[in-house]
This record gives C-alpha cells, structure tokens and sequence, in this order.
C-alpha cells in the first residue's frame, strides 16, 4: 500500500483528534434524541476545525450540520452517535462486565461512525482549501438512528434538499462496499380501550383492552402466511392493562414493527396489520387508536457509486490491522458460536475461513450476502440523493450486531484503525464526486431512474414529530 492520495495525508493529520472524540462518545453513551452531550462534542469540534456549524437541523435539537468550502458540488457525509439501552461494557476485554449496570453502550459502534465521517469531512476541508478546488463538503450529525428514524424526519423536512451526493459508513465484521440492502420499517402503536369491570362478579359489564390486543396477535399471526416472503412483523406489549386479573383490562398499547423489502409493500402491509387491528377492535367492542411512531424507506443503492467506493478500497487495500489487534480479536471470537463467526461470512457472500480474527482484506463486490437484513434511517437519505456506504472492520469476524462485544472493541486500536481507513475511504469518493462532474452526473441519472420506477412517498406522516426527549438539566 502507498501514501498516494492527497485525502489520505489530510485524514492522517486529523486522525489523532477524531480518534481522542470517538473515545469520549464511547465514553458518554446515550440514547435516542437525548445525545444532548455527544452532539455537543461533534459541535465543538467541527467549530475547532473552522466549519460553518448550523445547530438544531430539522428542529432536532441533537442534530448538527457543518459546512465548509464553496461553489460546486455539495457532498455530505453521514454520521451518527446514538447508543443502545442495556449494553454498557467495560473496554478492551474479553468478557461481559458493565462499567454501570444495565447502563447504555456504543454496542452499534456508532462513536466510531460519527468520528470518522466528521474525519472525512475534515480532510476534504483541507484538500478543497488546498486546491482551490470549487465543492462543498458537509458533515451531518445525524441523531436516534437505533429507532428514531431521525434522518427520515431530516429528509422530510428538508436538511438534504440542496445536497448533490451523500456518503457514509457503518462499522462491521468485514470491509465491503455496503450492498444498499435494507427493509423499509414502521413503528407503529395500537392503543385499544375498553371498559373495566369486576371480572367475576359483572364480567358481562367489561370490554376487554387485553382480549383486543391478542385477538390482534392472533389475526397478525394468520396474515404472516399470506405476505410477501421478506417480510417481517414483530410486536411488543408496551402496556398490558395491568396486573389485577380480577378487572377487565380497559386499556391496553401494543407496538409493532412492520417491515418490507420495498417502501410500496410496506405502506400496503402497514394498511393491512390496521384492518386487523379493527377487526379484533369490533370482535371485543373496543376502540382502537392508531399512531405511526416512527418509519424508515428501504435502501436504494447507485451503481457509480458503488463502483467508484469500490475503486477507492481496492486502491487503499485492506484495514492494516496488526499481530496485536488479531491477538485480541481471537479472544473475543472465543467468546462467540461457530455460528456466530459463520454468518460473518455468509451475509458477507464469503466462504467460511478457519482461524482469521480479523478482515485485512476487501471483500469483492461481486460476492453476493445472505438477506439478512435490519433496517436503517439512511435508506431515507438515498431515495433523497445518490448515497453510498461503506462497512469497514471494526470488530471480530463474528461479532454480533447491538453486543457487549461491540462495546468492549469500541475504542481498541483495531476500531481506530478501522475508522482511519473508513475516513479514507469517504474522503477519496468524495473527492472524485467534486472533480469528475461525470461520476457525479451518472450518480444522478442512476439515482434518477431508480426513482422512476417507484417513487419516494415518506413513510412518516406530516403530522408525526419526532419523540424528541429534554435537555436534561445539569448537575450543580
Ligand atoms: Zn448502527
């Protein structure tokens, strides 16, 4: 591998700073739309390295914009810094031990992913000034990817509207050009009210909320072998109706997720979970209110995209990860199945590999993965522009997504590496999208077909706003 791109030394003389800000958001877990502190050191470094920052995007009061540069294209890279609930995790070792019980953790790497976008961003600041070079490069803090579906909320309410193209990354088990596969996916809420009653003496009075709720269960359980293969609907019981199983249960609220390959099969599959919903509403003489809490589109890919991050990697080679990182990525994949370490490979489209704690290499894009497959509020950015993304190595092969184990690798030597090597990889395509205006223009005549064949109709209602959470008031 040679030094050869100029992004390559920007992102060097940046990367020690980026790296000391992903620690620090390791260190300061927080949850979705209350990444009050997070968002604060993203600010607080874009401002350090000379960005126009421009606060409160989309009236989110965690999301942050930063720009620099001008004319040209505008290219903008995507980052995060939401952690998840219940994964709090001591660093750098190989066993489960929370550094607060039942505390929240980066067990999504999402420090990283923000660190290196804003990484990214930096470099191609330098190189635009450097050059003289006409562009603009934007670095997005985007909030509550882990079920707040911000970006869609972003997307909607126009943060992306004079964008011309869009990257990003996630970390991963394996360093691949992201294949844009993902499901399309709403949150949505039943709230069913009845009537209490004395549930022995006058059960006839009552209107049960709770025979409502799992007559629902039951109806969405007969659908499921009536939907397209893909999809997926699961549900949890946010409010039962209490714990006396001598009163009819009078209100009761149940949460579903409801996904679809496709953002047109999900809104059909949304309008069919709510006839069920009616239907068990009148078997019990219920009322039944419907909210939409969040929703995010499928991902919509672009081939000159893809091609042009894929020239990127193979030019970089793979994350020149050490003897030392492989040493502790081997005592994390001990505490893995083989099953664990196979589906590493598997949805990577990869052959499974004996004794290989780390990916040092790029996987060809030629490999197709397996469908498994989550969802993610970026599809909503890549029906909005042309977007690529990236998934670097970050962790063992093996490691499972939202784990203690992603946690404990979070600020390891491995991650820094790997997160270097994703700021590259961003900082090189964008780059190529601000002087080659036919890379740019063929990004946006893909983008532009692929939306001529389905349109983009937002998965979230006008009306919904997003479950922002309180600046939590500080300590004296
Ligand atoms: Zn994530």
């Amino acid at each position: 591998m040679q030094n050869s791109d100029p992004i390559w030394d920007h992102v060097d003389t940046h990367r020690d700073d980026l790296i000391a800000l992903s620690d620090r958001v390791w260190g300061m877990p927080e949850l979705l739309y209350g990444e009050y502190r997070s968002c604060a050191e993203h600010v607080a470094v874009l401002r350090d390295k000379g960005f126009t920052v421009h606060e409160e995007m989309a009236g989110i009061p965690t999301a942050v914009m930063g720009e620099a540069g001008e004319g040209g294209p505008v290219i903008a890279i995507l980052g995060e810094y939401d952690a998840l609930p219940g994964l709090s995790q001591v660093a750098g070792i190989a066993e489960p031990k929370a550094t607060e019980a039942g505390g929240a953790g980066h067990g999504c790497g999402h420090n990283l992913l923000g660190s290196a976008a804003l990484l990214a961003a930096c470099a191609l600041k330098d190189w635009l000034a450097e050059t003289g070079t006409p562009g603009r490069v934007r670095y997005y803090g985007c909030p509550a990817e882990e079920g707040g579906a911000a970006k869609a909320f972003m997307v909607r309410d126009g943060a992306f509207d004079d964008v011309d193209a869009a990257i990003t990354w996630h970390p991963a088990t394996m360093t691949k050009v992201d294949e844009a596969q993902s499901l399309a996916n709403t949150r949505m809420d039943f709230v069913f009210t009845g009537r209490a009653s004395h549930a022995a003496a006058a059960p006839h009075l009552g209107r049960s909320a709770l025979d409502a709720a799992e007559l629902m269960a039951v109806g969405v359980n007969y659908l499921r072998e009536h939907v397209p293969q893909e999809s997926r609907i699961h549900y949890a019981y946010l409010d039962a109706g209490g714990t006396a199983p001598n009163v009819v249960q009078a209100r009761t609220k149940v949460r579903y997720a409801i996904r679809s390959t496709t953002l047109a099969g999900m809104l059909a599959l949304n309008e069919r979970v709510k006839k069920v919903a009616h239907g068990a509403a009148m078997m019990t003489e219920t009322k039944v209110d419907i909210s939409i809490m969040s929703a995010v589109s499928n991902m919509l890919g672009n081939t000159p995209l893809e091609e042009a991050m894929q020239a990127a990697m193979d030019e970089l080679g793979g994350v020149p990860f050490d003897d030392a990182d492989r040493a502790y990525a081997a005592e994390i994949q001990k505490t893995l199945t083989p099953e664990d370490i196979a589906a590493s490979y598997r949805g990577n489209g990869m052959e499974v590999r004996e004794g290989e704690p780390l990916c040092d290499y790029v996987v060809p894009r030629t490999a197709p993965g397996s469908k498994m497959m989550g969802s993610t509020d970026v599809a909503d950015v890549s029906w909005k522009v042309p977007l690529v993304q990236a998934r670097v190595s970050t962790v063992a092969i093996g490691t499972p997504g939202h784990s203690w184990q992603i946690t404990a690798q979070g600020k390891s030597p491995a991650a820094h590496k790997g997160m270097t090597y994703a700021a590259k990889v961003m900082g090189v395509v964008g780059r190529m999208l601000m002087t080659d205006e036919v890379l740019l223009a063929r990004a946006k005549k893909d983008h532009a077909e692929r939306l001529a064949r389905e349109p983009y109709i937002c998965p979230i209602p006008e009306d919904v706003r997003p479950p922002l959470v309180p600046r939590p008031v500080a300590a004296e």
